[in-house]
């Protein structure tokens, strides 16, 4: 399947969004610090993480997140394997750029998927704090996707 061929159609993200977090655990400090301060919009949302992560955000923050299997044991392809189901709206993802990472395979696979289903990616506190200052974040907001339906139907 080649991008060309694959046109896109518009869907509409809900203004309660699916919004998945995901440290490595250098930056995990930094998330639970960027969490806490933007704790109020974020409980708007549904939080999901990968098992660490959201295990800390729990219990320092005492917010409801559903947390996923650990990254390194698989949790990042599941959150990919979401992000296809059109099952995660947003990513906050503080990977780190100093460590070597024994799951980076799923790293860059998760980060692919995500941009292939256009979902709004943040990888640093500066790009998060973008994100969560857009009214967006708050509000329905329309994206392109994939249109595979369509690509079956012009390819038989
Ligand atoms: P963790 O996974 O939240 O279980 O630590 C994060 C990761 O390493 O991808």
């Amino acid at each position: 399947m080649k991008s060309k061929t694959l046109q896109q159609k518009t869907i509409t993200t809900p203004e309660r969004k699916n919004v998945a977090l995901v440290a490595h655990d250098n930056m995990k400090p930094a998330l639970i610090e960027w969490a806490d301060k933007h704790k109020n919009k974020l409980i708007k949302h549904n939080l999901m993480a990968t098992g660490t992560t959201g295990n800390l955000l729990h219990k320092q923050l005492n917010v409801p997140v559903q947390s996923l299997i650990s990254g390194p044991l698989g949790g990042d392809q599941q959150l990919g394997g979401l992000i296809a189901e059109g099952k995660i709206d947003v990513l906050i993802f503080f990977w780190d750029p100093f460590e070597p990472m024994p799951h980076d395979p799923d790293i860059k696979a998760l980060l692919r998927v995500a941009a292939v289903w256009n979902i709004p990616i943040a990888c640093s506190v500066s790009s998060a704090n973008f994100l969560v200052s857009s009214p967006l974040f708050e509000s329905e907001f329309e994206r392109q996707v994939p249109d595979y339906d369509k690509y079956l139907q012009e390819r038989l």
